[in-house]
């Protein structure tokens, strides 16, 4: 036999989720394990979005709404927003697939910050689109070095605010100043996942130039704050011009009944994302303080998770906590930093716990 596919995938490499929990804990013998990998809500589920869910379950048997009208209404109606400028994603990261599907042709330049989000990058690349990678500074997006890198090619370009792995942000004035050397045809994306966990009066937010009429794309999703990961519910808030072609991209069902049930109610459920930022700042000052009392350097973050630098090769921290019960996340590209999702207080005990025990070995 012969596959002979498209030759753009061979500089692609299939996206590395974790084991299930229950594998791990089955090869390593684990009676418990805590998983702060994925920055998940460590509260579980907003508890009304799983009522609305059982509520649905007994109508699976129709299509979903495929153009998600009820939940495009409740998010226009709360971002103040046209009903047509916002599309709904099989998570946010259908979305990033979307735009590269719409907007890339062979050669097109996508500049993006480097450690960020994985998935901009292959998306380029599955295109046949050029990925122009500006690296961090400081651990934050090197936003001038970006806007050095616009040409005439660039088509896309990636600001990660607050970036994943490092929780940094770009402020408003960095932002402003990129746009204002961006060409009208370069769309810019402001892939916003933690955009509900930011505390810091500097932060930009995307919809604020989406609504002057620049050429922008906000990217939201349900998956962290209001806890949906597993759904796969993301929005992206644009011009509506653009919004309709990816329409013409997108998969016809490609939000499922039951993550649109789940977000219409999430969305209304204030006591858990007030609950669930409480948690994340309580967690976020007992990292701080139990790094600080460890010497181990940290990044301050506007998310739910912390790069932190154990000033160990991270990939036998990494092991050695797994064996210890505790799931992080390595492997960006820096040889003693991980990143640590932020839990509740007893997950983050745990954490520092199994820490101390593989740092002093
Ligand atoms: N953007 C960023 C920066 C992320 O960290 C994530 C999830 N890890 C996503 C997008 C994708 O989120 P989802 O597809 O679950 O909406």
């Amino acid at each position: 036999m012969k596959i002979k596919v498209r030759g753009c995938l061979d500089g692609l490499a299939v996206y590395q989720p974790g084991k299930p929990v229950e594998e791990v804990k089955r090869e390593l013998g684990l009676e418990e394990i805590i998983k702060l990998a994925s920055n998940e809500n460590p509260l579980g589920p907003s508890p009304k979005a799983v009522a609305a869910i059982k509520a649905a379950a007994a109508e699976v048997n129709f299509y979903p709404d495929g153009s998600a009208y009820r939940l495009r209404q409740a998010l226009a109606a709360r971002l103040g927003v046209d009903y047509n400028a916002i599309i709904i994603g099989n998570g946010s990261n259908e979305i990033v697939q979307m735009l590269s599907l719409a907007l890339l042709e062979p050669g097109d330049e996508v500049v993006m910050p480097v450690p960020t989000f994985p998935r901009y990058e292959p998306l380029a690349r599955l295109m046949g689109a050029v990925p122009v990678e500006v690296p961090l500074k400081d651990f934050r997006m090197n936003i001038e070095a970006m806007a050095g890198r616009l040409s005439s090619k660039t088509k896309i370009v990636y600001l990660c605010n607050p970036n994943n792995p490092t929780g940094t942000i770009a402020t408003r004035d960095e932002v402003s100043s990129l746009l204002e050397r961006t060409a009208p045809e370069t769309v810019v994306v402001f892939d916003e996942a933690y955009y509900e966990y930011v505390t810091r009066p500097d932060y930009p937010d995307g919809l604020d130039y989406f609504r002057k009429g620049y050429n922008v794309v906000v990217l939201r999703t349900f998956s962290k704050m209001y806890g949906l990961a597993g759904l796969r519910v993301g929005y992206a808030v644009g011009p509506p011009a653009l919004i309709g072609y990816l329409n013409r991209v997108r998969e016809p069902f490609n939000v499922n009944a039951l993550a649109q049930e789940a977000a219409l109610a999430a969305l209304q459920d204030e006591e858990f994302v007030a609950l669930t930022r409480k948690t994340n700042e309580e967690g976020k000052r007992y990292l701080y303080e139990a790094f600080a009392a460890r010497g181990l350097p940290y990044v301050p973050t506007e998310a739910n998770f912390v790069f932190f630098d154990a000033g160990q090769d991270e990939k036998v921290i990494f092991r050695r906590l797994l064996q210890e019960g505790v799931i992080v996340r390595g492997g960006f590209g820096y040889p003693t930093h991980l990143r640590v999702t932020i839990g509740t207080l007893p997950q983050n005990a745990r954490f520092i716990k199994a820490l101390d025990k593989v740092l002093t070995e």
